[in-house]
This record gives structure tokens, C-alpha cells and sequence, in this order.
């Protein structure tokens, strides 16, 4: 009887198994297109090229201007070779909503009305900080200085805004955000990241993906677009601390370290993924089946598409040698779980190789439809199958004063007072002010790579009506009031780094007339393996400019706006005031003027830790071993933890105390919360706004701890003798780590919780994996 029943529950389950997907199949709209396409059609919607490829132009890899779709080349893309998808902008260059949406239309009248089945090329960009390649478009902090603000609120309003111009251009798909670490502050890409902490850059990452797609991630409207992480994983730690070369990486400190921001932005819904251009421990990442399939799709159940970066199949033959030509390299990534490639130019050889591998089996049709499935997916829920790309209102609202007012306030909440002696600063009214330096008086300094170029050197053709540093601040304390030598200056355009003398005297003598000097220092734009460096040191020109005007005793403002941590440690010493900008976008000289005319109150804090010395680049969550712990007291030892600035820091024209640290209980079990709550109270005499750090520190573990972690954050204002009771909650997974068998674990023992100068214990009373 029971064997009866038994017998009949498996026929039953057996036959539904059989049965649903094939009803599903005829239901679900995707697997029907997916049931109609050719393996030509589904290899073509794999490829996706480069704008300069379709336009009229002398090759594939530049367009005359203006910039003119070829109409014979624009169909053997997209009618011959079926493909799927386009990036970039063409000749590097910001184009016109105008012209985009010209372009955008012919594109997806082509795909949707000339093919077969008529589905639609997307199109992706790299709307970085704001929608760069949009000339109309609002330009943001860059993401290092959206994270100093540690306001998540405004980085998602920041990130719809690049959304809203991005999609009125025409733009349904953002390559961003940059969920990569920022650890080394010598990588050229440090500045597109959100620093060197996993909870920050987690928190950020989500705030990103949140405000181009909306917490529903309902993309297919004209105010949202589809994010993609990128790159996945373990992109910025390269041991030369040069772009997209080699990084060792051991699985405890990937998951540990650059996993959690992947992690949480795919949770928060991101429809797609960039791959690492990079090796880790030897192994291509565009190569890696257990990174891509086994980690990112397995492991994480990540189900939207997987993108190589630029030319990166390409690489595993030229570069990486791991493929003796084009064919084994394109088998190889698309056995490794890769969904679309970014070509971005030769896409006739890479689609002829793919389909005759599809046809010759060796890559199976399995592999083809998993891949073609997540792409329709994207298409689907861009809305791109329903409508027309390009939408009657699009850029009503493209450089509106109301979108302008936040770039300026998160430029405002990212600027970060380092140093403040005698409150030199704010600014009294009335005071002659020299502006000197490389960065007194550029746009392009202000807005960094990826601003209306990809190297940024275009900026300054698009930012006429901007104010640049030197420009603030004469709208701020009188033309007659401040004065511009620049002292030393860069080229133009091409050679990114090297400044000259170009007046380091002229700018002596001018100080020697004004009652405070302003010295702009930091690094021309960059962007990428061109921005590689091989010394983190200040240059030559700018230590001697900054030195002898240190020399003459005026007090000095040292701005820095740059995107990584220059070595500026003789010249930080000597300086009264500093302040670091980062790469603060358009509205960032006004912001800075305003601040120095204490009109506003700055309260960035710093999200990675400010080096001091060239050997001694140091996360603050490192092993307790980099500083000396007391055991070597007869010799002179070198503590690595020896920094200029430490993570999280960051000065206010006002005071702040905290007070009555408390914990609701001392022991927290594993499936509990603790709260914790402090008093913060403002001691100063203006309304300012703080961020409340608090850090946990592990008192022994099975693997050395870190000296202390980020556990939680929140940013508030307090008005002067206002304080306020601030809590956060804590549980046993907020105080786990990867354990020597790469598990996640918490284990049980004593804690310290620190936030600001107080500090309290409590225990965990049992260990928990998760
Ligand atoms: C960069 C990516 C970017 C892509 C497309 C690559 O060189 O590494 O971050 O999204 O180009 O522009």
C-alpha cells in the first residue's frame, strides 16, 4: 500500500517535472523569442561593439565630426551580425543630447525594424558621476568623494540623477558602479572607487544601484536605468599597484575583503556585472569558470548578465597567452560562464569563431542559451522590448538648476577639512588671497577621468560657464581681492602627469602681497592604465612650488584635489590648513569658495587611510603586527601604521563630544541584537554635521583579527548645544569573518565597541557560522 503511494507521488512528480518548464516555456515571453532564434541570432546578440565601429569615420576606431552613423556599416552590424548590444561614445567624446538621440533612434529603428525578430540593440555607457558622455548632463563628485560624504541618501539621489540624463540621452544600461576596493591608493583606479572599507563600500554600492534603478529595480522607465557592477572580483589590489596587472589574492582575503560590496549589490538587485581585466594568482578572470560560473553565478545565484570588459577575450591571447588564438580564447571565456563581450572592434571574427565553435560543439547550445536568456532578460526589463528607447520628455530635465544644487551639495558633504591650525579657517571677509597651483584653476582637475572624456582632457570644451577654484573664489571675496599664478602648470592634452615651471617665482613674489595663499595642488585627469604611477610622491615642480611659498611664512591653504593620496607629508607639516577636494565635479570650486568663506561647514571624512610614507601603505583594518605592540623597546621599529591621516577622519568648523556610550546588554547570543547608543552633542557655535563611526575590535580569534572594523555608520546634523542619542543595532554576523577553511564565521569571546573616544566590551556567547 505505502509503496503504492510512493510509486504514484513519483510518476506525479516526475511528470510535472516534465511538464512545467515546457509549459513555461510557451508562457514565458523571453523563452519564446529564445525558442525562435537561430544560433546566428543568439551568438550575434552576444557581441557588443564600440560606437566609432558603425560611424562614418577614417576607421573603425574614430568618427569624422560631427558624428554621423554610417548607414552601410550600422547594418552589417546589426542586420548581418545580429548584434546585441553598443557602448561608448564615439572619438572619447561627450555628445549632445540632440545628437544622441539621433543616434540612439537609427540604432534601435535598425535592430527593432530591420531584423528578423526584431529585438533591439542596448545600448551601455559609462555614466560614472553623472552621465559623462552627455555634454548636458550634471556632473557629480566623483565615487571616492561621494563615499567621503558617508551619505547614502544623497549618493542615490546623485546616482538617479545620472540615471535621469543618462536615459534621456537614450541610455538604458550604466557600467557603474565601481564595487572594486579602493586598498591601494597608488592604482590609478582608487578614485572611481569608494575606498578601502567593505561595510562603506557595501552600504554605497547599494545606494548607487538603488538610485539608478530604484529600490524596486523597476528599469524600465525614463528615470531609470540597469546598473552593472563592476569588476568582478578582486580588481584592486594588483601587487604593482598598476591597472589590470596581477594580483595574488587568497580565497580568505577575497571573501573576506572584496566579495561583500559584490555581494550586497547584487542583493539590492543590480541587473549586471563586469568582469576583473586583471589576473588573480595567475588565472585571467575572463578565463575563470570558478569565478564566473562557480562563485558569481553558483554560489551567489547572480542571474542577470555578465559582461567582459573592453577587449578582454582579445587580452587572453595577446596579453595573457593563456589562449593560442582568438578561437580557443573566445571558447574559453564563453565556457567560463561569460554572457556578452565587449569586442568592442574586430566583431566579425568574434562572431564567426563563436557560432563555428556552437556549431562544432564545443561550446555547448546549453552555455549559448543561458547567456542569450540573461541578455533578452536585461532587454526585456529596460523596457527595450516594449517601447522605443527615447522618450518625448527626454532631457526635459537634463541640467536643471534643482539637479545642479545637489552636485553642489554632495561636492559640499564630500570636502574634507584635514587640518585647521589656529582656525585659520573659515576665511575672515576682506582677506587678499593669492590662488597658485596646477589646480587653481582647471575644470578638468576638478571632474577627473571618465568627465566628458575618458580621459577627461576634453573637460574643459564643455565647462565654459563653470567655476573653476579660482573662479569661486573670486565671485566669493571680490575679483580685486584674489589673485591667480599658477606657479607650476600641466600640458594639455596627451601627457597626463608632467607639469612645468611656469612661473614658480612670478607666484613667490605675488604671495608675497596677499594676507593668505591658496595652494591648489594634485594631479592632472586620468583615467586607467594612462594614470599608472611609478611614484606616489607629490611631483618634483609642485614639493619645490609648495616649499617656498611655505617658506615665507604667510599662511597657507593647502587644497588637494586629486583622486588618490599623494605623498604630501613635508609639505602637510608645514601647511596651516588642508583640504582635500577628491574629484569634486563641476560644482566643486564653488563648494570649496564657500567653505572657505565659511558659508559652508565642511564634513567629509577621509574613505581611505592618508599615507605617510612610500613603504608604508596601510589599510586601518590591518594586523595588529604593523605597529609596534611593545615587545622590541631597545630598537628604532618602523611601524607601517605610521599614517598621515586615518580612515574615517575629517574636521568641522564646529565641535562635536560624544558621551554616555552604552550597551543594553553584555552578553549577545547569536541570534540576538545589541543596541548600541551614544550622545553626540554639538560644542561649537554653527550647525554642522558629523558621522558617527563605530568600529568593534575582536579581542582573540582563530586567524589574528584586524586592529579594529567598520561596523556601522550614520551621518547627522546637530545645531550648535544640540545633542542628540544615536543607536545602531549589532548582531554576531556584523562581527564575522572568513576563517582559515574560508567560511564565514563569528566567534564567540569578547569584543570591544568603539565610537569616537569611548569604548565599552561585551561578549559574544557563542560561535556561529553563516
Ligand atoms: C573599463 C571599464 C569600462 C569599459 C567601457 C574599460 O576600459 O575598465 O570600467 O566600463 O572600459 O568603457
Amino acid at each position: 500500500m505505502f509503496d503504492k503511494i510512493l510509486y504514484r507521488i513519483i510518476v506525479l512528480s516526475l511528470l510535472i517535472s516534465i511538464l512545467l518548464p515546457a509549459c513555461k516555456s510557451h508562457s514565458d515571453p523571453i523563452e519564446k523569442i529564445l525558442n525562435e532564434m537561430t544560433v546566428e541570432e543568439k551568438v550575434g546578440q552576444m557581441v557588443q561593439i564600440t560606437l566609432d565601429v558603425v560611424t562614418k569615420g577614417k576607421d573603425i576606431k574614430s568618427s569624422y565630426e560631427p558624428v554621423e552613423l554610417d548607414e552601410y556599416l550600422l547594418r552589417k552590424a546589426i542586420v548581418d551580425y545580429k548584434i546585441g548590444s553598443i557602448l561608448n561614445t564615439a572619438n572619447e567624446k561627450a555628445l549632445h543630447l540632440k545628437e544622441w538621440h539621433v543616434i540612439i533612434q537609427k540604432i534601435d529603428s535598425v535592430s527593432r525594424h530591420e531584423t528578423r525578430l526584431g529585438i533591439p540593440v542596448i545600448y551601455g555607457i559609462d555614466a560614472i558621476h553623472g552621465a559623462t558622455y552627455t555634454a548636458e548632463a550634471t556632473m557629480f563628485p566623483q565615487q571616492i568623494g561621494m563615499a567621503a560624504t558617508w551619505n547614502p541618501e544623497l549618493a542615490e539621489k546623485a546616482a538617479s540623477i545620472a540615471a535621469y540624463d543618462a536615459r534621456s540621452s537614450g541610455i538604458p544600461w550604466n557600467f557603474s558602479p565601481v564595487a572594486d576596493m579602493g586598498m591601494d591608493p597608488r592604482w590609478p583606479r582608487h578614485w572611481e572607487t569608494f575606498g578601502e572599507d567593505p561595510l562603506l563600500t557595501s552600504v554605497m554600492t547599494v545606494a548607487y544601484v538603488n538610485g539608478y534603478e530604484g529600490r524596486d529595480n523597476i528599469v524600465n522607465n525614463d528615470f531609470r536605468m540597469a546598473s552593472c557592477l563592476k569588476h568582478f572580483v578582486g580588481y584592486g589590489s594588483p601587487v604593482s599597484g598598476k591597472d589590470r596587472t596581477p594580483a595574488l589574492i587568497p580565497e580568505i582575503e577575497l571573501r573576506e575583503r572584496h566579495l561583500p560590496s559584490f555581494e550586497a549589490g547584487i542583493l539590492a538587485g543590480a541587473h549586471s556585472v563586469m568582469l576583473n581585466s586583471g589576473l588573480i594568482n595567475g588565472v585571467p578572470v575572463h578565463a575563470s569558470k570558478e569565478i564566473i560560473t562557480e562563485l558569481l553565478k553558483t554560489e551567489l545565484g547572480f542571474k542577470g548578465v555578465v559582461l567582459t570588459d573592453w577587449a578582454d577575450v582579445e587580452k587572453l591571447v595577446k596579453r595573457d597567452l593563456v589562449a593560442e588564438d582568438i578561437r580557443a580564447a573566445i571558447k574559453l571565456s564563453v565556457n567560463a560562464g561569460i554572457d556578452m563581450a565587449m569586442v568592442p572592434y574586430l566583431y566579425e571574427e568574434f562572431y564567426s569563431e563563436l557560432l563555428s565553435l556552437v556549431k562544432e560543439g564545443e561550446i555547448p547550445m546549453t552555455r549559448i542559451d543561458d547567456a542569450v536568456r540573461r541578455i533578452l532578460r536585461l532587454k526585456s526589463q529596460t523596457g527595450l522590448l516594449d517601447k522605443q528607447v527615447v522618450g518625448e520628455n527626454s532631457g526635459a530635465m537634463t541640467s536643471s538648476k534643482e539637479h545642479e544644487k545637489i552636485a553642489y551639495h554632495a561636492a559640499m558633504e564630500s570636502i574634507t577639512l584635514l587640518k585647521n591650525e589656529n582656525d585659520l579657517l573659515p576665511l575672515k571677509p576682506g582677506t587678499r588671497i593669492l590662488v597658485t597651483g596646477p589646480n587653481a584653476n582647471s575644470m578638468r582637475t576638478l571632474n577627473g577621468g571618465w568627465s566628458y572624456s575618458w580621459q577627461g582632457e576634453k573637460t574643459d570644451e564643455f565647462t565654459q560657464d563653470q567655476n573653476t577654484i579660482f573662479k569661486a573664489l573670486q565671485s566669493r571675496f571680490g575679483e580685486s581681492r584674489v589673485s591667480l599664478v599658477e606657479g607650476v602648470s600641466y600640458h594639455h592634452e596627451g601627457q597626463f602627469f608632467e607639469d612645468y615651471d611656469s612661473g614658480i617665482d612670478k607666484a613667490v613674489a605675488k604671495a608675497n602681497d596677499v594676507d593668505v595663499v591658496i595652494l591648489c595642488l594634485g594631479e592632472n585627469s586620468y583615467c586607467e592604465k594612462p594614470g599608472d604611477i611609478h611614484d606616489l610622491r607629490i611631483s618634483p615642480l609642485q614639493e619645490k612650488l609648495a616649499m617656498r611659498i611655505l617658506s615665507l611664512g604667510k599662511p597657507v591653504v593647502l587644497v588637494l584635489n586629486q583622486g588618490r593620496p599623494g605623498l604630501i607629508t613635508g609639505i602637510a607639516e608645514k601647511s596651516d590648513a588642508i583640504i582635500y577636494t577628491y574629484l569634486p565635479g563641476n560644482q566643486g570650486g564653488n563648494a570649496l569658495a564657500d567653505i572657505l568663506k565659511g558659508d559652508g561647514n565642511p564634513s567629509g571624512k577621509l574613505p581611505f587611510t592618508y599615507p605617510r610614507y612610500t613603504n608604508s601603505l596601510l589599510n586601518y583594518y590591518h594586523k595588529p603586527s604593523e605597529a609596534d605592540i611593545g615587545l622590541m623597546d631597545a630598537y628604532d621599529f618602523k611601524e607601517s601604521a605610521d599614517i598621515l591621516f586615518p580612515f574615517g577622519f575629517g574636521l568641522s568648523y564646529t565641535t562635536f563630544i560624544y558621551d554616555n556610550l552604552i550597551l543594553d546588554k553584555e552578553i549577545l547570543g547569536m541570534r540576538d541584537t545589541i543596541t548600541i547608543s551614544v550622545d553626540v552633542s554639538n560644542t561649537g557655535n554653527r550647525v554642522g554635521k558629523e558621522v558617527v563611526q563605530l568600529y568593534s575590535m575582536d579581542h582573540f580569534a582563530s586567524i589574528t583579527p584586524d586592529v579594529k572594523r567598520l561596523r556601522a555608520f550614520k551621518k547627522i546634523e546637530l545645531a550648535p548645544a544640540e545633542t542628540r542619542t544615536i543607536s545602531f543595532k549589532i548582531s554576531a554576523k556584523d562581527l564575522s569573518f572568513i576563517n582559515s577553511q574560508n567560511k564565514r564565521i563569528a566567534e564567540k569571546g569578547k569584543f570591544t565597541i568603539m565610537v569616537n573616544n569611548l569604548n565599552k566590551e561585551f561578549t559574544l556567547s557563542e560561535s556561529v557560522f553563516f
